[in-house]
């Protein structure tokens, strides 16, 4: 497996997952695809084995990092220009994404409020059946206190 340099005329497509990473010893700029992390590899440039950084939430992936690279190694303006594109495109997926789950918690929620609503009914019912009920039981006292006093003794 071997990383592509980048730029390269004839390997410019840097796909989604790929891991971007410097030359350490040259300073190369160059990708390889995800499951190259953590290998030793020739360095495209200078040919030196170079070990392929492990992503984490620090290591920047393609396409997003794509564009700095590009500014960086200073490509041709038309290049950076679609590498800005594609990262534009990647940021308005993300974007819609985010709108969806939002809208997806937005329906949960009024979900969630509609069983509420509803529990909040049944429980509304409950408190005027145990009210009449504590109306019948003061009646039953009350009709027994009568009798009690009314008990020849
Ligand atoms: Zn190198």
């Amino acid at each position: 497996m071997n990383p592509n340099p980048i730029p390269d005329p004839d390997q410019t497509d840097i796909r989604e997952n790929d891991i971007l990473f410097d030359c350490p010893y040259c300073g190369k700029s160059m990708a390889i695809e995800e499951a190259g992390a953590g290998l030793m590899v020739p360095c495209a440039a200078c040919g030196k084995e170079v070990q392929v950084p492990i992503p984490d939430a620090s290591t920047p992936v393609a396409p997003v990092a794509a564009p700095r690279a590009g500014l960086a190694v200073g490509e041709s303006p038309a290049e950076t220009v679609r590498q800005l594109d594609a990262a534009l495109a990647m940021a308005n997926e993300q974007i819609d994404r985010l709108i969806s789950e939002k809208e997806a918690l937005q329906e949960r929620r009024a979900y969630l409020e509609q069983i509420r609503g509803g529990q909040i009914a049944r429980l509304e019912q409950l408190a005027g059946e145990l009210a009449r009920l504590q109306e019948s039981l003061d009646r039953a006292l009350s009709l027994l206190a009568d009798i009690r006093a009314e008990k020849p003794v």
